[in-house]
């Protein structure tokens, strides 16, 4: 049986303080409803000491929503694995559409990234979906069965990995794909995984579903077979709208 997945990528938005104050409000919710998902937030790099004090007595985890694949060195602007981890954080976001189209992310960036994260003790979330042009034209079978195998690509053991399913045309934009489009992916993503790691570790993983996901649409996705929780934008920054998803998905 797996266990649903809820995680709010919070995205460039709120300060330290916001973010202390929603993390607060949503680890006091959360703390005092006991949902049986997981429930995780992913705030940004500064913020994230600070939201992993106040969350952690509440089962909240704490996510980063990049990383980069050394160490340490010279790479400006960039935050390691091993530092996130020693901030605090269970999981990091890798590969997000936005990552990919906005930062020149390739598959084997996201790749090197997948693995240091997973070799420092993080759970991975890596992100992958089509765009609406790769949609139109029938290949979205054949693009997300690719980022999902250069993403893992020498990646031996998935049992800290979730994959999120996010549309690149449902990502902040209200069209969220219907509970059909995404239940086809997701048991594609199954049947790759299964190809690669076996009946049993496809069977263990989860896969989240991404784009705009609210709380009037999300009862129905994660009523799904295949659909194992959602990585939640826009609707994660609201306290009531996110508890409502959370609340969705039991
Ligand atoms: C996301 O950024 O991962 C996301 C799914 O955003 P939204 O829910 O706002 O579409």
């Amino acid at each position: 049986m797996r266990r649903t997945i809820i995680v709010g990528n919070w995205k460039m938005n709120n300060t330290i303080a916001e973010s202390v104050e929603l993390a607060t409000a949503i680890a006091e919710k959360v703390g005092a409803a006991k949902p049986e998902c997981e429930v995780g937030i992913a705030p940004t790099f500064p913020a994230l000491h600070e939201v992993g004090k106040v969350i952690e007595w509440s089962g909240v985890k704490l996510a980063a929503q990049n990383c980069h694949y050394e160490d340490d060195g010279a790479f400006t602007g960039e935050v390691s694995a091993r530092m996130l981890a020693a901030a605090g954080c269970s999981y990091v976001i890798l590969g997000h559409s936005e990552r990919r189209q906005l930062f020149g992310e390739t598959s084997d960036i996201v790749n090197r990234k997948v693995k240091k994260a997973l070799a420092e003790g993080l759970r991975v979330i890596l992100c992958v979906g089509e765009t609406l042009d790769e949609r139109e034209r029938g290949v979205t079978g054949e693009i997300v069965t690719a980022q999902v195998v250069e993403g893992l690509a020498e990646v031996a053991d998935i049992s800290n990995l979730v994959i999120a399913y996010e549309p690149v045309w449902a990502i902040g934009t209200g069209r969220t794909a219907t509970k059909e489009q995404a239940q086809e992916v997701h048991a594609s993503i199954r049947s790759t995984i299964e190809g690669l790691y076996g009946e049993q570790a496809a069977r263990h993983l989860r896969i989240q579903y991404g784009g705009s996901v609210k709380p009037s649409n999300a009862a129905e996705l994660f009523g799904m077979p295949d659909i194992d929780g959602g990585l939640i934008g826009g609707a994660s920054l609201k306290v009531e709208d996110f508890m409502a998803i959370i609340e969705a998905a039991g």
